[in-house]
């Protein structure tokens, strides 16, 4: 029996690794973008290709309505939830806190702090066993930002990706008698588009170079450890942040 995840900014970078490999271990997916509709449905294709089942979601994590939208849109076409990831997440230029807009810090808070515990709170609601569901596993995308802190660049994306880490500490006790594990990795600098989103394409070179491994993660050993979190493999492990990170 093939078991059902939803990825939330699945079509691109992390989420869309995460998707593809998911797929290759028998998983059937829900992948959800945000606005690049190609993007998703390339994503699924690929999935496809390798002989599992998956539909592309449209949402904004942000928005309340759009998240259960998501899910339930994901389970009439591929059945009930037993993993979430919450990937989907958003950057900003670099700068420091001093000269940071509101309508930037919002964006980020809004994306990466509310988003992810709008999509763990509709994960529990439906897998939790007290109210019906089978358990699961939810896998929760932090940052290594949340650990040093992102000075003179992204102060508030680390901040955000610390409440994520918290989420992860809280919600794994939360949820433990609820069959529902609740872990978190912390990807380091990681070659996606998201750098040159927000206009430093060379930033994983840069940054990589100086790890003790000396290069960038790729977004498919991101993956692996997510697919690991999901799987009956770690079926142990809750609570657990993951640093994935070539050392830094
Ligand atoms: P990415 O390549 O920029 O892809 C972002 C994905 O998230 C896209 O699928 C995008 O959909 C979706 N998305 C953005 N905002 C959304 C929203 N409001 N609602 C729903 N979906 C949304 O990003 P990535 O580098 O793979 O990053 C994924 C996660 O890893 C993020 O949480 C990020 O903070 C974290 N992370 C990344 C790195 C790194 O170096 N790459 C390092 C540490 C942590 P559309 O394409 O439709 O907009």
């Amino acid at each position: 029996m093939s078991k059902t995840i939803l990825v939330t900014g699945g079509s691109r970078g992390i989420g869309r690794a995460t998707c593809l490999l998911a797929a290759q271990r028998g998983w059937s997916v829900g992948v959800n973008y945000l606005k690049d509709k190609a993007a998703a449905q390339s994503a699924v294709a690929e999935v496809e290709r390798s002989g599992a089942k998956a539909v592309a979601v449209a949402g904004d994590v942000s928005s309340e309505s759009d998240v259960i939208a998501m899910f339930e849109a994901t389970t009439k076409a591929l059945g009930a939830l037993d993993g979430v990831v919450v990937n989907a997440g958003v950057a900003a230029t670099s700068s420091r806190l001093v000269d940071m807009s509101v309508e930037r810090m919002r964006k980020v808070f809004d994306v990466n702090v509310l988003g992810a515990y709008l999509v763990a709170r509709e994960a529990a609601r439906r897998m939790n066993k007290s109210r019906g569901g089978n358990g699961g596993s939810i896998v929760l995308i932090s940052s290594v930002a949340s650990r040093i802190g992102a000075p003179d660049t992204y102060v508030d994306y680390a901040g955000s990706k610390a409440a994520v880490d918290a989420m992860a500490l809280g919600l794994s006790k939360e949820l433990g008698r609820e069959g529902v594990r609740v872990n978190a990795i912390r990807p380091g600098v990681i070659e996606t588009e998201i750098h040159a989103t927000y206009g430093e394409p060379e930033r994983p070179y840069k940054i990589g170079a100086s790890t003790p491994l000396g290069r960038p993660g790729t977004a498919n050993e991101i993956a692996e450890a997510i697919v690991w979190l999901l799987s009956d493999a770690s079926s142990y492990v809750t609570g657990a942040i993951i640093d994935v990170t070539g050392g830094r």
